[in-house]
């Protein structure tokens, strides 16, 4: 199954390699319309502790950029996750958790189990259609 690519190679290899761009992107995604606190409804944020989190002024509820997406609670690098999230959904690659063991130097386990992930997430949202956006897969909430 082969993903409508609406995010370029070039700008992915950017985010397989940094962390702190791949939080920032994911956070530019998730809050294009703008921030909304989950808890009280409030629209004034400021910056959270951690990379691209947000922080609600009013109810002091914190938001990390992750939190109700695909990469919600992982446990290794999200720059990781990401070519993960990449390769299954924009690049169509058929990799095995034992590729990504040995390319992202991960426990082969997690690899399976976020693959597995994300693959659910497709079947879930893909059914309907032939091509799920990428973005639509990474905010899809887990
Ligand atoms: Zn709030």
């Amino acid at each position: 199954m082969i993903f409508k690519e609406d995010i370029p190679l070039e700008l992915a290899k950017e985010f397989f390699e940094d962390s702190e761009k791949t939080l920032k992107f994911i956070a530019d995604v998730k809050w294009k319309e703008g921030f909304v606190c989950r808890k009280c409804g409030h629209t004034n944020y400021c910056e959270g502790k951690t990379p691209s989190s947000r922080r609600c002024t009013r109810c002091k509820k914190e938001e990390s950029a992750t939190a109700n997406t695909l990469f919600h609670n992982i446990k290794f690098p999200i720059n990781k996750a990401f070519y993960i999230a990449y390769n299954v959904c924009v690049l169509g690659n058929d990799f095995s958790s034992y590729n990504y063991s040995d390319q992202l130097g991960l426990n082969q386990m997690t690899c399976w189990k976020f693959r597995k992930r994300i693959t659910d997430c497709i079947v879930k949202h893909g059914a309907d259609k032939k091509k799920v956006a990428i973005k639509t897969i990474l905010l899809s909430e887990y």
